[in-house]
């Protein structure tokens, strides 16, 4: 009865539970273990109140940690008790969660190793486990974070659209900025998905404890936002705005590079990069180059002095000087001559002054941004999520800061 004792106290099964049977495959490396119940009566799983034995299951199996390099399975036929209140029940199991195909150890582990590894391939195949078993433990476990996240003041909220499978689907994220972490996912990225996304991650008292929130320049978002969080501000995120200016840059790049070429002149190929990095991030010999485009008389190069202009917008100390700033970088900006640049000012205009409030907040979605990049890692390792629900867990297992233990 060695082994049987070993494994009852490598399982902690105690009574009435017992280990009777240990097996060593040694071919097929695999270590079973039968583990019966020993008494009459059993708690219902519902009320706990103690009843009587009414019949047994057929025999089910739970994969365990592996013992050395034998994969282990636990076996056992689970009794059914009669509830007088909740009627014929099978009894809960100590070393396995409800519906678990795997112990409660194991499922510990298997977590821990999806986090720690490189990629799902690579903890997949440590943990010897398909695909559809892997997403089984983290549905768990996200479900179990969930359910005892606790109800703090969340001040700084994020919001943002994340592409989702190749097309034209969206999903749109809220994000907790403060404690850098992905509170919810929801599908598409309309005011009513925007909406829900907000009702279901908040409860009504957290909601009244919003005092900002950063998103993009997105109507849809905005119109959500003041509707269920009506006391906080809107703080239009700088980085997209930046984004929108380097849009801009790049689409007069791109015409004029067009226009050059017919005229032979080839100053402008291969120089996307130029315009749209930092020029500190420039070598040498790249800033030296350059440093004779940007002087020169070409369009791209007043696009992209104007668009320098706007950085300085947020080193303002008060909103009151920001504003004056922007009103000369938008004189500039209107009379450039150039379309692509006075869209994106007047669009810019339009919504300063949920733009300015970044002075009271400082906020933006450069958390989010940093969460944004593992989400991206998230899909770029999970080989296209078919279904929106395994995006979601995953993004949640991964970026939620959720307590999933078993
Ligand atoms: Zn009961």
């Amino acid at each position: 009865m060695e082994l049987e004792e070993h494994y009852s106290q490598l399982l902690g099964i105690t009574s009435p539970w017992e280990i009777y049977r240990v097996e060593l495959k040694l071919e097929a490396q695999r270590v079973e273990i039968w583990i019966e119940y020993t008494d009459d009566e059993g708690r219902c799983p519902e009320c706990g109140s103690a009843c009587s034995k009414y019949d047994t299951r057929k025999e089910r199996t739970w994969r365990h940690l592996d013992t050395m390099q034998f994969a282990t399975y636990l076996h056992c036929e689970v009794p059914r008790v009669h509830c007088d209140k909740h009627g014929v029940k099978s009894l809960s199991v100590p070393w396995a969660g409800k519906n678990s195909r795997f112990t409660l150890l194991f499922e510990a582990f298997a977590i821990q190793v999806l986090k720690a590894a490189r990629s799902v391939e690579e903890a997949r195949k440590l943990l010897r486990l398909n695909w559809h078993q892997v997403d089984a433990i983290k549905a768990r476990a996200v479900e179990r974070g969930l359910a005892r996240r606790q109800e703090t003041n969340i001040d700084y909220l994020g919001i943002d659209e994340k592409q989702f499978r190749s097309g034209h689907d969206y999903v749109s994220n809220l994000y907790d900025l403060t404690g850098g972490r992905v509170l919810d996912v929801i599908e598409g990225r309309t005011e009513n998905a925007c909406k829900r996304l907000i009702e279901q991650a908040l409860t009504p008292e957290q909601k009244r404890q919003v005092t900002a929130v950063a998103l993009d320049m997105w109507q849809a978002y905005a119109n959500a936002v003041s509707e269920t969080l009506p006391q906080a501000d809107i703080v239009h995120d700088r980085f997209h705005i930046s984004q929108h200016l380097n849009d801009a840059v790049d689409s007069v790049r791109r015409a004029e590079n067009k226009a050059l070429g017919k005229l032979g002149d080839n100053r402008l190929k291969g120089s996307r990069y130029y315009w749209l990095t930092n020029e500190e991030n420039l070598d040498k010999e790249r800033a030296e180059q350059f440093a004779m485009l940007k002087k020169s008389d070409l369009k791209v190069a007043r696009a992209w002095a104007i668009k320098e202009m706007f950085r300085d917008f947020w080193d303002y100390r008060y909103a009151g000087w920001a504003e004056r700033h922007f009103g000369r970088w938008y004189a500039w900006a209107i009379r450039s001559r150039l379309e692509p640049i006075k869209k994106k000012a007047r669009m810019i205009k339009s919504h300063l002054p949920n733009i300015l409030t970044y002075f009271k907040h400082r906020i933006s979605n450069a958390v989010a941004e940093g969460l944004n990049s593992k989400i991206q890692t998230i899909k770029a390792n999970a080989r296209g999520y078919r279904s929106f629900e395994g995006f979601r867990n995953s993004i949640l297992f991964y970026c939620g800061g959720l307590d999933m233990a078993p």
